[in-house]
């Protein structure tokens, strides 16, 4: 059989572009402002930089994982050859989906990281179409020689830096960063506590466990000025480092910040390919951002409660890291429709199953598995309704909640397609019409629960990506 096995080797390694041929090893920090409102959107570049090390793959230049709501490119001008591409998702796309965004135009400030070209190129960022297919929208060409075009000098917090985890050469690793953010000089020991407590939590989690030594992990101890970050719909307003707070799209746990060029600024004192940013503050919340970063809420006044913070850290990073979108359906957002039902969506773990025949994670399905799955849904549903009906800023919701929560787990660890994989009705934020992989997961439920494997093997499709 060995006479076969190049028949293995993925489209992306046969054309693989060489690095050196046209990158320099260090990074290129583009800097850009992104604005619109639904249905329009506009690109204009603020700052290109000349950073640090280059931390993302040297050998997979260009993506062989389809993820993101965008992507960006970048093509040798001379040849016009595509030699790096990756997908990513925004703030501002996730924006587009809220009323607000039909009634006012709104500015976001993101940034690229790619690697340093030797030569011109042209940056392109393609974002998908209603039936999912990338499509250019945007391009500027840039001349990395050009000297009035390069900022060399970028703003280095006096932030002090160091590694948690340490096993290679930045280019063969998963880099992570973890920032605090409404940790002020004097809660700096708490968030170095929190940062080893919460970063041991992800890697006792499957697949980071038993891929442990393929990750580097750095902490930046960001110092903000007061402890604790904002919450615009309480009046409360805190000025921390990174910007972060409650109240995203009018949602009171969703935690997500607008200053980014802070946020670049700090995570960039040391090569990464991730950030996840630790939340000095006592509400519930989080959040996580394909590509982006995750946030979780570090504090907790509920005794009996600290186990929710472990299980928010590694759902977002589900997010971040692999694109996972939420299994859950049941609780309210901002959003007024995430998903288009008529398409599939991208996300590994959600499908529409239009196709049960090629059902996007076919060859993991457990055989003669029934599709649409059976499970039970209706008492399911009537549990979390009751649920939702307790009054959530009551002293005793979490006593009272408690009941309810452990009914939803004993009913789905018991349900006769626990651990397999299937198509389980119930997904995305929708009751009906999307549909999940397995009876439970990390994205779907409120609980300390697994990764089911469809996500799992998308997070190791992260790691191989990045780390070899
Ligand atoms: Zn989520």
């Amino acid at each position: 059989m060995k006479i076969f096995v190049f028949l293995l080797i993925p489209a992306a390694l046969l054309f693989a572009i060489d690095h050196d041929a046209f990158f320099t090893g260090k990074t290129m920090r583009v800097d850009y402002y992104h604005s619109g409102k639904a249905g329009e959107e506009h690109f204009s570049l603020d700052q290109i930089y000349e950073t640090g090390t280059w931390a993302g793959s040297k050998k997979h230049l260009i993506t062989p994982l389809n993820l993101g709501e965008y992507q960006v490119r970048l093509y040798d001008s001379a040849s016009g050859e595509l030699i790096y591409s990756r997908g990513y998702s925004t703030m501002f796309n996730e924006w587009q989906t809220t009323s607000e965004a039909k009634e006012r135009y709104k500015t976001f400030h993101e940034t690229f990281r790619l690697p340093f070209a030797k030569k011109p190129v042209k940056l392109a960022v393609a974002r998908r179409d209603r039936q999912m297919r990338f499509r250019e929208i945007w391009s500027t060409e840039i001349d990395p020689q050009r000297t009035p075009l390069i900022n060399k000098a970028v703003n280095k917090p006096d932030y002090r830096v160091w590694p948690l985890m340490q096993n290679g050469d930045p280019s063969e690793k998963v880099d992570l960063v973890l920032l605090g953010d409404g940790y002020s000089a004097q809660d700096m020991e708490q968030f170095r506590r929190d940062a080893r407590t919460y970063n041991e939590e992800m890697f006792n989690t499957e697949p980071f466990k038993s891929n442990r030594g393929r990750f580097n992990v750095w902490v930046v101890e960001v110092v903000s000025p007061e402890s604790g970050i904002s919450r615009p719909d309480k009046g409360i307003w805190k000025n921390n480092a990174l910007g972060s707070r409650y109240f995203t799209f009018g949602s009171p746990r969703y935690i997500l910040t607008e200053n980014n060029k802070a946020l670049r600024d700090a995570a960039g004192l040391v090569p990464y390919d991730y950030i996840n940013i630790l939340i000095n503050d006592n509400r519930y919340g989080g959040g996580g951002i394909y590509n982006l970063y995750t946030t979780t809420y570090m504090r907790t006044d509920h005794p009996g409660q600290e186990w929710q913070k472990g299980y928010v850290y590694v759902h977002e990073f589900g997010h971040a890291f692999a694109g996972l979108g939420d299994e859950y359906y049941s609780s309210s957002t901002g959003y007024d429709e995430f998903y288009n039902k008529d398409v599939e969506p991208w996300e590994p773990n959600v499908t529409a199953l239009r196709d049960k025949k090629n059902i996007k994670w076919k060859e993991m399905l457990t055989p003669g598995i029934a599709l649409p799955t059976p499970w039970n849904k209706a008492a399911y549903d009537s549990l979390a309704m009751a649920r939702s009906r307790l009054d959530r800023l009551a002293t005793d919701y979490y006593e009272k909640r408690e009941p309810f929560i452990s009914r939803q787990h004993a009913l789905l660890a018991g349900s006769p397609y626990a651990g397999m994989v299937g198509a389980f009705e119930g997904a995305g934020y929708e009751s009906h019409g999307l549909y999940r992989p397995a009876v439970d997961c990390r994205m779907f439920s409120l609980g300390l629960v697994d990764f089911d494997p469809v996500c799992r093997r998308a997070l190791l499709d992260v790691i191989n990506y990045l780390s070899d």
